[in-house]
């Protein structure tokens, strides 16, 4: 079973990744430090609910 979820910047709110994940090996919620366009810099995106 794969699961879509967007990933959003955590600073500007903007939804920057859709990636996907399984939810059996990975229950816990998507934080990863990506680029965002709109801060210009490396920010903490999570897991859009
Ligand atoms: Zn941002």
């Amino acid at each position: 079973m794969r699961d879509d979820i967007i990933l959003k910047c955590s600073e500007c709110g903007e939804e920057n990744y859709i990636t996907t994940r399984n939810k059996k090996k990975h229950p816990e919620k998507y934080e990863i430090k990506k680029y965002c366009s709109v801060c210009r810099k490396m920010t903490v995106h999570k897991e859009k609910k």
